[in-house]
């Protein structure tokens, strides 16, 4: 099947279980100041779950376009080196605004996916809330009950409140979740190893597919769970985890929604996919990003110098710096990907084709912007070169290429691999202080976002604190709250 076709199966699926099909929301959230980004299917409903708002159908579903860039659900680092999280990517999505709960939910997505799409069942695996003292609440044994039917026990994996327990902020609707995931491995290695140990342990074959939120508690300020009167359920499937898994990849690059804009890179740049991984990292990051950005802009964000702009344009110089780095892509050539894209998505997102133009001239000013930029660093080293040997000295010191990345969007990698070439190394140590110091400063400056929502000071609003600071591979911290 192809993507389009798996997407629209989705939609006839839940169509035919009496859900209304809703269009997806914009990506970029502009009437929310506590969220910048889309970040899950969910997110257009919430007033709905907070009891703000009235559903226009009790069941909904849809394909929701998301980015996970900022604040809790921040997946750039991944993205390009490994081969299932995007920046950008679909959820499928089907909700019950107080209708139907746990039952119906998991035959549904058990029927559709071994049913509809005959996904192999000793290939999945299922996992369930293990229960917490703390807060009181048992193992979910109605939802374990209820996979009981169609999977065998020991395929039912306890989990805890980290992934399996979802909340929307420190108060509000809350709940257990059960997540379906899918083994990929070739059948000698499932042999050997038994796929249970390694579901949630980051294999790059054993991969969540699909999260089942069951929304049954409401968290009051105290901290206590109460039983929500109304109880809803949100469901979120990954779509380029779900198309891998049905062309039988072994990463989601391989589906036809990203081989066509890898061959127009290939085409663009003179390097081939799959024979180096530095390149392959460099051509999965541009692929990924293209499409980011151009959603960006056809939901009317365009990059710019603050807040969500800004996220866009340092996801873009992402792109420009491992194509620059590992594609020798010195001049602009991303803004030539959109046909392809159009190719790819353009039947579900007719936005793309209605504002190629406009989408093909923004990715090209930045793209040459920033290359002066670069072009202006390497000078700068270039001096610092000179600088270096005329001393005799064979190590550059880290506060200097930090100034290079601080202020040029330098990167360490970059700044590496030019003094290679001229026999000179940085001090890692010296640098990694610099950008321990650069982080304090960010984290005193503002607050780190963590929860789906958070009400932001009014001083801090103007504020964005991203992955700007996080960005160098060797020095990535992450907070995630537990
Ligand atoms: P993971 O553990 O793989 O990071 P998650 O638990 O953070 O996923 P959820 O918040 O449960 O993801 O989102 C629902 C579904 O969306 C996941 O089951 C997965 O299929 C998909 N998904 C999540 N993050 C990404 C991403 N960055 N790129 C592509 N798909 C994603
Ligand atoms: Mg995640
Ligand atoms: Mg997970
Ligand atoms: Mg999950």
């Amino acid at each position: 099947m192809t993507a389009s076709e798996i997407r629209k199966s989705y939609w006839e699926f839940f169509r035919s279980k009496q859900h209304k099909i809703v269009p997806s929301a914009p990506m970029v959230v502009k009437n929310d100041p506590t969220l910048m980004f889309t970040n899950a299917g969910m997110n257009q409903f919430k007033d709905i779950f907070l009891g703000n708002n009235n559903p226009v159908a009790p069941r909904v579903a849809n394909s929701q376009k998301c980015l996970r860039v900022s604040g809790k659900h921040n997946d750039l680092e991944e993205v390009g080196h490994d081969t299932y999280h995007h920046t950008m990517f679909e959820m499928l999505g089907n909700w019950s605004f107080g209708d139907y709960f746990k039952k119906e939910v998991i035959d549904w997505a058990w029927e559709y996916l071994t049913e509809v799409l005959k996904i192999d069942k000793d290939r999945l695996y299922v996992t369930v809330f293990e229960g917490n003292k703390e807060d009181n609440v048992d193992r979910d044994n109605e939802a374990a009950d209820n996979w009981k039917k169609w999977i065998a026990e020991d395929r039912i994996i306890n989990g805890n409140k980290k992934d399996n327990f979802w909340e929307m902020g420190d108060t509000g609707p809350c709940g257990p979740c059960s997540e379906i995931h899918i083994d990929m491995r070739p059948d000698e290695e499932r042999a050997k190893v038994d796929g249970k140990s390694l579901v949630n342990q980051d294999h790059p074959q054993v991969i969540e597919i699909w999260n089942l939120v069951f929304i049954q508690f409401n968290r009051k300020a105290n901290g206590e769970l109460v039983p929500l009167p109304k109880k809803h359920v949100d469901t979120g499937m990954g779509f380029e985890r779900l198309c891998r898994a049905l062309q039988g990849k072994t990463s989601n690059y391989d589906t036809d929604i990203f081989q066509p804009i890898l061959n127009k890179i290939a085409e663009l740049t003179g390097f081939s996919y799959g024979n180096t991984e530095e390149v392959d990292i460099a051509m999965r990051v541009v692929a990924d990003h293209v499409r980011t950005i151009a959603f960006s802009i056809t939901d009317g964000q365009l990059p710019s110098n603050n807040k969500a702009g800004y996220v866009i344009r340092r996801i873009l110089r992402r792109a420009v710096r491992y194509s620059y780095t590992f594609l020798n892509a010195k001049e602009a050539f991303m803004y030539q990907l959109i046909d392809a894209l159009i190719e790819t998505m353009g039947d579900a997102y007719p936005e793309l084709e209605a504002q190629k133009t406009l989408v093909g001239k923004v990715i090209k000013e930045e793209e040459e912007s920033f290359l002066r930029t670069l072009s202006t660093g390497i000078s700068m080293l270039d001096k610092i070169i000179a600088d270096t040997k005329s001393k005799n000295f064979n190590v550059v010191h880290g506060a200097v290429a930090f100034e290079l990345y601080d202020t040029f969007g330098f990167p360490l990698d970059l700044t590496e691999l030019i003094l290679k070439e001229n026999d000179l190394v940085v001090n890692r140590e010296e640098f990694q202080a610099e950008m321990e110091k650069q982080k304090q400063r960010a984290r005193n400056a503002t607050a780190i976002e963590t929860d789906d929502w958070q009400i932001l000071q009014q001083d801090d609003r103007e504020e964005f604190i991203g992955y700007d600071y996080l960005e160098t591979e060797i020095f990535i911290t992450r907070y995630r709250k537990i």
